[in-house]
């Protein structure tokens, strides 16, 4: 590999074609047992296990390097830990599977075939990689309303990370919408900031953790709007900026207008099988399908882990644990393939 993508990460990632380097230096074929796709608890700790078990894997980390949790402050279920901020936890993670000998590189796979022996990923820093297995754990995005003026205020006041934005919203008014822990969690975060938080649900009781509810619930600086679902996004043109949304009453249909500078959409998550779609069974809109119990996808060699076969339980915890699984099923079966032994 060229000098310079191993990647000592954890810092935020630029996804630009300068931080993978120019596509035409890069130019590479790199052979692994094992390649794990996707840099989250899933994808490192699965590099933990296949480094230990001699597989010297290779870990692609992706445009967002530790996965979600560098997105967010507190985690406070980590076993062992009763706080630490994601960022570190992830960063910790990260440096445990390099000393145990993954090679951690920084490229996006743009393309991967599972149709034949080895599997082939195409890199965007233009490396091509084969493996004899494949652990896939590209996790999952964030989802949107979809609605044009959300597009349009996309980074001018409308964002899906209070972690990265919140700062800008000191002294200002802010609306979250959203019912589960990632929406109770970035209006918490918000009050940081903002001199009022308003979370917008569009039923009327909230799917996030009681402990959670209990101190949203408790603070002076939040608002809910229950039963409602979010028509608009109101805005300026010149600046460009938002002023506003305009919240549906889900019962009724009336609108009210709710002022705001910042509007944080956290309506969960959709798994990351872009690539895999057309290649791999999936279930439940989108989850690679693993046979119960196991980390096997459709594909046998394939192995996929964490959110993104996961629609249930979606925890940084069990995705480390399907991290570990999966290391151990391609472990496996690679031995019956005769092709575990270290060179
Ligand atoms: P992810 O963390 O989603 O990581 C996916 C990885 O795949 C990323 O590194 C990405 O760069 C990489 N990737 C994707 N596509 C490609 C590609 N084409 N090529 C290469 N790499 C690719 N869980 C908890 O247990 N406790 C919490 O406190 C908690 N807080 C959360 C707060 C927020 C705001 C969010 C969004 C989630 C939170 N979660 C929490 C859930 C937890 O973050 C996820 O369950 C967990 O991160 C999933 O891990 P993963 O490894 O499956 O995938
Ligand atoms: P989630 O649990 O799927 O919740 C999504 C919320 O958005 C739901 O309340 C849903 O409403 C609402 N919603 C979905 N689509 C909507 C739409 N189009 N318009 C309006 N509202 C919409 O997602 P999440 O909160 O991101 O959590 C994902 C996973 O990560 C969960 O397993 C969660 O436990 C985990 N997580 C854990 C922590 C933690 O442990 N501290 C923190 C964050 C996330 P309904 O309720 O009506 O369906």
């Amino acid at each position: 590999m060229a000098p310079g993508l191993s990647v000592a990460s954890g810092l935020p990632y630029i996804g630009t074609r300068t931080a993978y380097g120019d596509a035409t230096d890069m130019a590479e074929t790199k052979h692994t047992k094992v390649l794990i796709i996707g840099s989250g608890p899933a994808g490192y700790t699965a590099a933990i296990y296949a480094a230990r078990a001699m597989l010297e894997p290779v870990l692609i980390q992706g445009i967002q390097p530790g996965g979600q949790l560098t997105i967010t402050s507190d985690v406070e279920n980590w076993p062992g830990r009763t706080q630490i901020q994601g960022p570190e936890l992830m960063m910790d993670i990260e440096e445990h599977a390099r000393a145990m000998g993954t090679e951690i590189l920084a490229d996006l796979i743009t393309d991967l075939d599972l149709s034949k022996r080895p599997f082939t990923a195409k890199g965007d820093t233009g490396t091509t990689y084969t493996a004899d297995a494949v652990i896939l754990a590209t996790g999952a995005q964030a989802r949107w309303l979809g609605l044009p003026s959300e597009e349009r205020f996309k980074g001018f006041g409308v964002s899906a990370c209070a972690t990265c934005d919140g700062f800008f919203y000191r002294g200002k008014e802010v609306v979250v919408i959203g019912g589960g822990n990632t929406a109770v969690e970035e209006a918490l975060f918000l009050t940081n900031f903002a001199t009022k938080v308003t979370l917008i649900h569009r039923r009327d009781s909230l799917r996030a953790e009681k402990i959670m509810q209990d101190r949203l619930f408790r603070h002076h600086k939040v608002h809910v709007l229950w039963n409602h679902d979010v028509a608009e996004v109101l805005g300026t043109e010149t600046p460009l900026g938002v002023t506003g949304v305009r919240a549906r009453n889900v019962q009724t249909g009336e609108t009210t207008d709710v002022p705001c500078d910042g509007f944080f959409v956290a309506i969960g998550h959709s798994p990351a099988s872009e690539l895999v779609k057309d290649q791999l069974e999936l279930h439940n809109g989108g989850y690679v399908k693993v046979t119960p119990g196991t980390t096997h996808t459709s594909i046998p060699g394939v192995f996929a882990a964490g959110d993104l076969t996961d629609h249930v339980y979606r925890q940084a915890i069990t995705s480390g644990g399907m991290g570990c699984m999966a290391a151990l099923d391609a472990e496996r079966w690679l031995a019956e393939q005769g092709e575990a032994e270290p060179d």
